[in-house]
């Protein structure tokens, strides 16, 4: 019996109402008997703003940190707006992040057949597309110092952001990819600029020299980063893995996603190092906020939340089979048709979201049957 011990964060807005959804199926997995997940909850965001005054407190940072995966919802939402800045909701994402020390983040852009057709690109472009983008998550441009805003006088001001990486932090990231790589398509492209900056310089060099020492077995093509958001728009296929720093992550990961149709669709990941035992601290959440638009009302999309949990089965739990399991009652559910409104399409059946659990759930007791 396999036994894993996970924090459960629901968060605000629809957080709390998709992490529903995933209880269900974990609940549904205990009952079958050969795996028992251990779950505890906690507050975090504004929900822990309300009780606590912060974002996410010490005692559930400890629980984070002895958990063999955090499994997150989402935070914020407009209550939130005019609290202290080191309290907003996302602080307590923020501090799982940095304290967990999450520098990989893996956001897979994976296009359902029975949605390629919401997509924005031509159905051929994308049907069938499973990219995986490995962005740097801990450094760059979001942390470097100096990072500050100084008055000059005469009503003018200077904003200095600083890009900083340094070469153990390029190592461990492209280590992530040609490993991930190696079980996937063995294709990695490594994003950077380096025409005109000399992280990407450095960027460029050090992937290569981790490619040549230890992963030789997998192709590598390197590309500007602009290039790569041209080519994804253009021929998504040709990619398998996509290695990028922070900044370009973030604008290249959500480029992929579109391609896929909805936010309500897509999981991620973001892990950590291996500790001396192998075990890598994780955390699991969907690409989406909190949608307090729709929080409420039944309308939330709960997939992406469930695919993050599959992705934990997955990297956290060694239990592809599992993972493979949810994903594949996922395709089934959109396969007879099922969906929530934001992946709505003429002729189909509108459900809520604890209707989709209903249906995901109905869907892997078949397929254990
Ligand atoms: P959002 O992702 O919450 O919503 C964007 C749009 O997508 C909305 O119209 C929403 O209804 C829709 N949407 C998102 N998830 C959906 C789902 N699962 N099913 C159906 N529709 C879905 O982004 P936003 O509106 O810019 O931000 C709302 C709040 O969430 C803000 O407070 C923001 O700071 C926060 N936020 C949190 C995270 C996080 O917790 N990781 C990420 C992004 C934004």
């Amino acid at each position: 019996m396999s036994t894993f011990d996970l924090l459960i964060l629901p968060g605000d807005g629809i957080g709390t109402e998709i992490m529903t959804e995933v209880d269900r199926i974990i609940t549904w997995f205990n009952k079958q008997g050969n795996i028992t997940f251990n779950c505890e909850h906690d507050l975090v965001g504004g929900a822990a703003y309300d009780a606590h005054g912060c974002a996410i407190t010490d005692a559930a940072m400890e629980k984070a940190q002895k958990a063999d995966a955090v499994i997150f919802g989402a935070v914020g939402g407009p209550k939130w707006d005019d609290v202290p800045y080191e309290a907003r909701p996302e602080a307590g994402l923020l501090r799982l992040r940095k304290d967990l020390g999450l520098f990989a983040n893996l956001r897979p852009a994976i296009c359902y057949p029975a949605l390629a057709e919401s997509s924005s690109l031509k159905t051929e472009l994308v049907e069938g597309l499973d990219i995986l983008i490995v962005r740097e998550l801990t450094g760059g441009v979001y942390f470097g110092e100096p990072k500050e805003i100084t008055d000059l006088g005469d009503g003018q001001k200077r904003a200095v952001d600083t890009q900083l990486y340094e070469t153990y932090e390029i190592d461990r990231i492209a280590r992530v990819a040609f490993d991930l790589a190696g079980k996937r398509g063995s294709l990695v492209h490594s994003a950077e600029k380096r025409n005109v900056m000399k992280t990407g310089v450095l960027w460029h060099e050090v992937v290569s020299k981790v490619h040549q020492e230890s992963f030789s077995d997998i192709k590598l093509e390197h590309i500007l980063a602009d290039n790569c958001a041209m080519q994804l728009v253009r021929t998504p296929k040709q990619f398998d893995v996509i290695v990028t720093d922070n900044l370009f992550g973030d604008i290249l990961s959500d480029v992929a996603a579109m391609l896929t149709g909805s936010l309500g669709m897509l999981p991620s990941a973001s892990l950590g190092a291996a500790d001396e035992n192998g075990k890598t601290k994780a955390m699991y959440e969907p690409v989406h906020g909190s949608a307090p638009d729709i929080a409420g009302q039944g309308k939330a999309n709960p997939i992406a939340m469930i695919a993050s949990f599959a992705m934990a089965l997955r990297y956290s739990c060694n239990l592809s089979a599992e993972a493979d399991m949810v994903d594949k009652a996922v395709a089934n559910v959109l396969d007879q048709g099922l969906r929530t409104a934001d992946i709505m399409q003429d002729g189909k059946q509108l459900i809520t979201t604890s209707e989709m659990g209903t249906a995901i759930l109905n869907e892997l007791e078949d397929l254990v049957a």
